[in-house]
Order: structure tokens, then C-alpha cells, then sequence
């Protein structure tokens, strides 16, 4: 095909997916693939999109992560924040020190409270349980997101129970909504290279939508830019779609740009150096363009840095994610700037693009 042929269909097909057409899996590779030179005409689409179904609000949640430990039984290996046994630096908190957290989450205002902690060899179901009790009692009113399918997989199965029984005494002890990690990159093929030990996509997919059928929202994530191919993202995002066809569960998609430095993937020669920045921006575009179903797109300036995440607000994001008041798991594997955001920082990259910047809670309403 000539170059007006290809410019001609990429304008149709631009067109067709900001006014609301459901564009297909063909066509979201040909974007990863076929136009690099026309990035800026693909993310003006997904812009034009963002301000339909999301409008010029630049939202954010005001949160704070409580990580449990960083001991971990198994050895991801684009995983920089796990220790095993005999490492330095290891930590595991008390109660004492988990309840301490939350009171201080309480008292700094956050509205949302986040766990996400090492497979400690000596957690069982109860582990789980406990951390969400005490951290519901010193935070009432703080809305938990915390667990991920990886760590209910675990639960149950250290516990002997099913996931869906782990999930509910979850919800019971105060999970109000679950992370969307340890997705990666759900094709097989790409697991068994980066994360062997991991539950297979099938397992993270079926664990996703019990706890959307048990009304327990969840977001959606990728990790992209070491060794999957254009293939391999497009069929991951239709996975995505597909879910929330069906169940409605998911709150927002974050794409999740690798971080290489001090992963094991990257320094045996497995993974590349991440995603370059056209990459970046391309990713937040194409998921605005194929995943119609999805309201929010979040772009994580924890990832990216803040000019970058800024960027993917032009790209059809609409969402800055959290202000962390603790962060390490991006921070073991090499990424700077993780610790915390002021919220006057964001309103300032918001207002730069003419947007108004709005404080929500974790399900998007109005905070
Ligand atoms: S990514 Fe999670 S499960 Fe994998 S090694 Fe790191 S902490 Fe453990």
C-alpha cells in the first residue's frame, strides 16, 4: 500500500474509534506496529476520546501504601523489591507497627489505604485477614484496596481453601476493593520467562472475575517493555475487555512501564532496557482507543516520572493515580522519585493543559 493508502485508512480507523466504534484486535496492533512516525495523530484520537467518555477533570486519589514485608517466596525476575531469607534489608511489620501505619494514613486524610506485600513463607489466609481487620479498625471510614489475585492464589492455597472463600473473608475483614497486579503480561509464553512461579493468566483471570461477582471492583494493570511482543499486549488488552464485557468490575486500566534496573530479567539479558518514551505514550493511546468499556485510564507518574505522566494526560489518560505517602515496590527495582506527590505539583501539569485537576476516591466519585 502507498503512504496516502496508509494514511487514509489510519485516519478512518482514528476517527471511527474516537466517535465510539469498537476498533478490533487487528487494528490495535497495526497501531503498536505500523505507524511509529504518526504517534502524535494516534494520541490526538485518544485524547479526543478521553474527553468524551472522561471529560477534562485530571483526577486523583489521596492514598497511602502500607507494605507488609518484603520477603517473598517467590523470585519474579523483573522483581527488584523481594528479599529471601538471609538477605539484608529485609522487613516484616507487627501489628503494632501495621496499626500504627493506618492510624497515621487516618490522620494525614487519605482515603484510601493500599497493601501489597511479599508471599511471606509463613502467611496462611488468616495473615491476610488480620492485616485487613487491623488496619479496618485503625482506619474506619479509609476505603482498603489491597491483595492481588497472585497473593489470594497463595492464601488459598497455604490455607487449603478456594479463592473465592478467601476472597469473601477478605471482604469480610474490611477489602473494599483489590489490585489488578500480578496480571504482567497475560500470555504464558511471556510468565514462564519473566515470572515462572507466578499463577498462569487463566487462574488471574478467573480469580478477577469472582471478585467482581462478589462485588469486590478490582483495577486493571499491564507491565510492558521487557520482553513481550506487539502480540502479546494486544491480546492481553482484549483479555481486559472481554472481563469487563461481562462484569463491569474494573475501575481503571494503569499501564505499568518496566522498570529495568535492578531486576534480574534485565541483567541476565532477558529483558530490554523498558519502553522508550514514543512507547509509553503509544501504550496510554491505544488502550484509551481499544479498551472502550473503560471510563479511566491512569497514568503512574510512580512508573514515569511526572513530565511523562503529564504526557499521557495528552494521550488519553485522566488519571494520576495516588499521592503515596510510601512507596517501595517501584523503588527496589531502580525508580526514583516514588515517595510522594503533592497534589499542587499535579494541579500545576493539570492547569498547564488547560484541565481542572479533582480530588476522587478509589471508585471515581467525587471526594
Ligand atoms: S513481583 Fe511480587 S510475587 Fe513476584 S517476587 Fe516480587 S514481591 Fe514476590
Amino acid at each position: 500500500m502507498d503512504g496516502a493508502g496508509m494514511d487514509r485508512d489510519l485516519s478512518t480507523m482514528l476517527s471511527d474509534a474516537a466517535g465510539g466504534h469498537r476498533i478490533s484486535q487487528k487494528d490495535a496492533l497495526r497501531l503498536f506496529t505500523k505507524y511509529d512516525r504518526d504517534v502524535w495523530k494516534i494520541t490526538a484520537a485518544a485524547d479526543e476520546k478521553r474527553e468524551k467518555i472522561a471529560g477534562d477533570a485530571v483526577t486523583y486519589v489521596r492514598n497511602q501504601n502500607i507494605n507488609v514485608t518484603n520477603l517473598c517466596v517467590n523470585a519474579c525476575g523483573f522483581c527488584g523489591f523481594s528479599k529471601k531469607p538471609g538477605d539484608e534489608g529485609i522487613y516484616f511489620h507487627d501489628e503494632a507497627v501495621i496499626r500504627e501505619k493506618a492510624r497515621l494514613a487516618k490522620s494525614r486524610g487519605v482515603s484510601e489505604i493500599c497493601t501489597v506485600s511479599g508471599l511471606h513463607p509463613a502467611f496462611t489466609a488468616q495473615s491476610y485477614f488480620d492485616v485487613y481487620r487491623w488496619i479496618s479498625e485503625e482506619a474506619p471510614g479509609v476505603h482498603l484496596h489491597a491483595s492481588n489475585p497472585m497473593e489470594v492464589a497463595y492464601a488459598a492455597q497455604k490455607s487449603q481453601m478456594t479463592t473465592k472463600e478467601v476472597l469473601s473473608q477478605m471482604k469480610a475483614a474490611g477489602l473494599n476493593s483489590m489490585c489488578g497486579t500480578a496480571a504482567e503480561i497475560l500470555v504464558d509464553p511471556v510468565r514462564e520467562k519473566i515470572c515462572p512461579q507466578k499463577i498462569p493468566s487463566v487462574e488471574w483471570v478467573r480469580i478477577i472475575r469472582e471478585a467482581h461477582h462478589l462485588g469486590v471492583p478490582t483495577t486493571a494493570t499491564i507491565m510492558y517493555g521487557h520482553c513481550e511482543s506487539d502480540e502479546d499486549r494486544v491480546r492481553h488488552l482484549a483479555l481486559l475487555r472481554e472481563i469487563q464485557d461481562e462484569t463491569l468490575g474494573f475501575t481503571e486500566f494503569v499501564p505499568l512501564s518496566f522498570i529495568h534496573m535492578n531486576t534480574p530479567i534485565f541483567r541476565n539479558g532477558l529483558a530490554r532496557a523498558g519502553a522508550t518514551g514514543r512507547e509509553d505514550i503509544l501504550m496510554v493511546a491505544v488502550a484509551r482507543l481499544f479498551l472502550d468499556n473503560f471510563r479511566n485510564i491512569q497514568v503512574s507518574w510512580v512508573k514515569e516520572g511526572i513530565k511523562m505522566a503529564q504526557l499521557g494526560l495528552l494521550a488519553g489518560a485522566n488519571d494520576l493515580g495516588g499521592t503515596m505517602f510510601e512507596e517501595s515496590i517501584s523503588k527496589g527495582a531502580g525508580a526514583t522519585n516514588t515517595d510522594y506527590l503533592d497534589p499542587k505539583e499535579m494541579q500545576r501539569v493539570a492547569e498547564d493543559l488547560g484541565r481542572t485537576l479533582c480530588r476522587r476516591t478509589t471508585l471515581y466519585k467525587k471526594a
